[in-house]
């Protein structure tokens, strides 16, 4: 326990509904609220205040991070607090739920004196061989099948039981289930024979160890007595029974998370254990963060106007920063000049002052990187492509672990942090590779952190687990490129969200509502990145392989734009924004408003707010301004005239139809109402 003066700074910097989630000595706990509301900081906070109270004790404590990057940061943050390591061989356990896996099958196998499997990185290698074609539909088929082999393993679903659950949850894979169902079987097969594990086995495995092995399951429990997790809305049921194998009967756990940023259920997460907190850990306790302290007001604006308009309905979330520059949406004549534009604008942004390092270009999937690469070279701006494999392939970075093992052979008894240290001694400052050996002592001390204690082999084990998602390590400067997916929980002063076209945002194979819905949610997460500058982009043209394809905007570009682009009469922050923005709103006003007519407008306006007071809700909940200016214009006399309105659906009809239709009715003059 420490004296009242150090606990207090473990409070800084924090506001009061954030204090509570910190000090709350209730456990279950869960802390859902949205996106840059401080969830991780908290997290961070709690660990450090509860180990420095005496709730916790370090070395038992288990933080489960999403990314290694983000257990990285983690002990980074709790040393900085000054609470985690008492010696050197212990402290907090960091870690993503695989490499924690991956590290007690490890210590299990060695216990038992037996080798741990290799680690089969791609299912593909080994599918293709089960598909037995070549060529891109083979690949195609084979990516297919990877794809619902992780989903069923992730839900715990072996091959005999997957076509029933597969067709129970809408999933239509390529050849059918009992196909996938056939392949499946093949490939758990095939792996046995060829002592392989991969990703998914990792955690089934652990589960199992945990549920059938007492001596194993004790141990674990000994070990770990509290565990924290961060983006439990995107947790397996694979990984909670992970969870709640290591809790064992003690209730000692703490997550956060947000429901709106669940984007995994594609791959077998499953958003109920975080929504259903209190059902799924009887007796836990749900508390809610409010403020978004990541986004400028316009940012947070044009993000939850796009959650509204899928018919989310929440409370306003208030930008703590306040205003900043408008989110800007470009057109672009094709793919290539999207990535050049992008390119122009990031070196204005670095000519500004601002470091690559502090901007990110997003898009949906991992074949987009391609221009940006191609364009970012020739323009000379130095980027990294995360959740890029390729870094250990690298012949700079296999010469630096073969150093490693050289140095182990050499002196076998060795700790790995000597060899570590032998690595980054040895090696010639001016020697080009220097910085991949620095990348890879970097991450061995990342390994020692989450690992105290372990050896050169449980490194080289560890690393793909952990790099299947990241950035590789870097010192140098360099504009991140990353997907949707692999953006989350990380923030960037600059972002460029790109390709927002339909058939990418939403993705073409996403046919099911509730498919939709996450990649609505998807966008969601990229949007919510954005600290200070968000640069929306599409473009006209795109090639998808061998082909040219003429291009629509997203769907979801119509909600967001209009939310930012409000008519002057109504716009509240239009004094704050720059001339050119003013500007513009006068000229996109000032055209549609002679259109509109006034008496309706205003009405509409009037009625907005009393309802938008009523329930709680910002106006544009209901109805964006553009919607109303538009009403306004075309002076709509029936539910199906109002249903042609942009911005108006089903859900909308149902609910304001009645009141907007007869406001119509009692503020327009007769003859310039549309006819049903
Ligand atoms: P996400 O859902 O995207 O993972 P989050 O809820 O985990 O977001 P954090 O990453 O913890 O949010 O915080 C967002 C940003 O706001 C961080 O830069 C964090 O340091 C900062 N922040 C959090 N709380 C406060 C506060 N009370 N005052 C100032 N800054 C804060
Ligand atoms: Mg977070």
């Amino acid at each position: 326990m420490r004296d009242g003066s150090t606990l207090e700074h473990l409070l800084d910097g924090l506001d009061p509904s954030q204090r509570d989630a910190v000090r709350c000595e209730h456990v279950p706990l869960a802390i859902v609220a949205g996106p840059g509301s401080g969830k991780t900081r908290v997290l961070t906070r709690r660990i450090a205040w509860r180990v420095a109270t005496g709730a916790a004790d370090t070395d038992r404590v288990l933080a489960l991070t999403f990314t290694r990057h983000a257990a990285a940061e983690l002990t980074r943050r709790l040393d900085a607090l000054g609470v985690t390591r008492p010696s050197r061989e212990q402290g907090v356990t960091a870690g993503t739920l695989h490499s924690v896996a991956l590290a007690q099958l490890r210590s299990r196998a060695a216990r038992r004196d037996r080798a741990m499997p290799a680690l089969l990185e791609r299912k593909v290698r080994v599918l293709l061989k089960i598909v037995g074609a070549r060529g891109a539909e083979a690949l195609a088929l084979a990516a297919d099948l990877a794809g619902e082999i992780e989903w069923a393993k992730a839900r715990l679903l072996a091959p005999d039981v997957y076509p029933a659950a597969a067709e129970l949850a809408g999933r239509a894979p390529m050849r059918g289930t009992a196909f996938v169902a056939e392949a499946y079987e093949a490939y758990e097969r095939e792996k046995r024979r060829a002592r392989l594990v991969d990703f998914d086995d990792l955690l089934w495995w652990c589960g199992d160890a945990l549920e059938t092995d007492e001596e194993f399951a004790a141990q674990q429990r000994f070990r770990f007595r509290h565990v924290f997790v961060d983006e439990f809305q995107d947790v397996s049921p694979a990984q909670l029974r992970l969870v709640r194998g290591w809790l064992g009967d003690r209730a000692d756990l703490t997550v956060v998370g947000d429901p709106d940023q669940a984007i995994f259920s594609f791959a077998g997460a499953d958003p109920t254990g975080l929504t259903r907190f209190a059902r799924t850990f009887p007796g836990a306790q749900v508390v809610r963060l409010e403020h978004n302290y990541r986004s400028t007001r316009p940012i947070v604006v044009a993000a939850e106007a796009l959650l509204a308009d899928g018919g989310g309905r929440r409370p306003a979330r208030r930008a703590a920063k306040g205003d900043g520059p408008v989110p800007r949406v470009t057109a672009y004549e094709d793919d290539d000049d999207e990535a050049e534009g992008v390119a122009a604008r990031l070196r204005t942004a670095h000519a500004e002052g601002r470091p690559w390092s502090a901007c990110a270009v997003l898009y949906r999937t991992n074949a987009q990187s391609a221009a940006f690469e191609a364009a970012f070279g020739a323009a000379g701006i130095p980027y990294r492509v995360r959740g890029d494999a390729r870094f250990l392939d690298r012949p700079e970075v296999r010469a630096a672990l073969d150093a490693l093992r050289a140095g182990s052979e050499r002196a076998p008894g060795a700790a790995l942090e000597h060899h570590l240290t032998d690595l980054e001694l040895g090696t010639d400052p001016a020697d080009a590779s220097r910085q991949h050996a620095a990348a890879v002592t970097r991450l061995g001390r990342e390994y020692l952190a989450a690992e105290p204690g372990g050896s050169l082999d449980g490194f080289l084990a560890w690393l793909p687990t952990v790099l299947r998602n990241e950035a590789p390590p870097s010192d140098a400067d360099g504009v991140e490129l990353v997907t949707f997916h692999r953006a989350k929980g990380l923030e960037f002063r600059t972002v460029f969200v790109t390709g927002l076209e339909r058939g990418l945002v939403p993705i073409a194979r996403a046919d099911t509502p509730a498919e939709r819905a996450e990649e609505r949610r998807l966008l969601y997460v990229a949007l919510t990145r954005a600290e200070e500058h968000l640069e929306l982009s599409w473009a006209r043209r795109r090639t998808l392989g061998s082909r040219v394809v003429g291009r629509a905007p997203s769907p979801w570009l119509a909600p967001v734009e209009s939310a930012l682009d409000p008519p002057a009469a109504v716009s509240p922050t239009r004094a704050a924004r720059s001339g050119l923005d003013a500007a513009r709103d006068h000229l996109a006003s000032s055209t549609s408003e002679e259109a509109a007519n006034p008496d309706v407008l205003a009405a509409l306006v009037e009625w907005r707010r009393g309802l938008a007071r009523a329930s709680s809700v910002p106006a544009f909940v209901i109805f964006h301004d553009a919607t109303l200016r538009t009403i306004a214009e075309v002076l709509p006399a029936t539910r199906a005239a109002l249903l042609d309105v942009p911005g108006i659906g089903p859900v909308k009809i149902e609910r304001y139809a009645d009141a907007v239709l007869a406001i119509v009715r009692a503020h327009a003059p007769r003859a310039s109402t549309v006819p049903a």
